[in-house]
């Protein structure tokens, strides 16, 4: 392990950009979601007025280039449409030919029926509209959730590769890191074990730590290396002058604690 100033530095950087990375993750989808909305909308309006309005062209020009199939009789004046019962006789003929020799049937109508086929294949195109436009919306919100995946996989790698970087120094690492003197034990916190770390606090809000229990009604038990940031008290403490190593495995902890709440996130 390097030295402890190194090992600081280092692990604050690599903390800071998995932060900002995460960071990063929490405005990429909510920027690219929104942008998605908009995007989705605009493409709609016009996916869905470019749809009615072909529709209606291609029904038009379909109808009006299409010359449907009428009757007539050996003797009648009248075409019809096919099934009329006044077709005792049917001979096929076209519309537009018809129209111009004999007059439309009052019973049967023909010409209604012509515009009734226009309308009945208009809504079936229209239907087939809707169908494509639910479609359409489908397609383009997997296409959305799949870039903000892709996006969140790419820098869940990359924190990964970070992570990785990061190494927790065991306690003999700390002790050497911090310069602790040989004979003093860490437990698993870090904290050196022993009566000359054990402090007390009167609450979280005090500015002072005192050395013996319920001085100033001082009743939390705490270590030393937690409290750094309160002064000694004038009254019971031994001495004022913190050693320069608590106050590395201070930082330290403090530092170890940062990269396990990363971790665990
Ligand atoms: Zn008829
Ligand atoms: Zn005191």
């Amino acid at each position: 392990m390097q030295d402890f100033d190194s090992y600081i530095n280092a692990t604050k950087q690599t903390i800071n950009k998995i932060d900002l990375m995460k960071k990063e993750q929490i405005k990429y989808r909510n920027t690219q979601s929104d942008k998605f909305s908009k995007y989705n909308k605009i493409v709609y309006v016009v996916l869905a007025i470019l749809l009615v309005v072909f529709t209606f062209l291609f029904n038009y020009l379909f109808f009006k280039n299409n010359d449907p199939v009428v009757y007539i009789t050996n003797t009648g004046e009248c075409y019809h449409a096919d099934g009329c019962r006044y077709l005792y006789s049917s001979i096929p003929i076209a519309l537009s030919e018809a129209k111009t020799r004999y007059r439309a049937c009052s019973i049967c109508n023909p010409n209604v029926t012509a515009s009734n086929n226009y309308w009945a294949a208009f809504f079936i195109s229209l239907a087939v509209c809707i169908v494509l436009l639910i479609l359409i919306k489908y397609i383009l919100n997997k296409y959305e959730d799949k870039q903000i995946d892709d996006f969140n996989l790419k820098t869940d790698n990359e924190i990964l590769n970070l992570i990785k970087l990061i190494k927790i120094p065991t306690q003999e690492e700390a002790k050497a890191l911090c310069n602790v003197p040989d004979n003093i034990v860490l437990d698993k916190d870090y904290n050196p074990i022993g009566d000359d770390f054990t402090v007390y606090y009167s609450s979280n809000s005090s500015k002072v730590y005192h050395c013996s229990k319920n001085c100033s009604s001082a009743y939390y038990k705490s270590n030393i290396i937690d409290v750094l940031d309160k002064r000694s008290c004038e009254k019971c403490s031994k001495n004022n002058d913190v050693d320069e190593w608590i106050k590395k495995l201070s930082i330290l902890k403090k530092q170890i604690n940062n990269i396990k709440n990363i971790l665990n996130n």
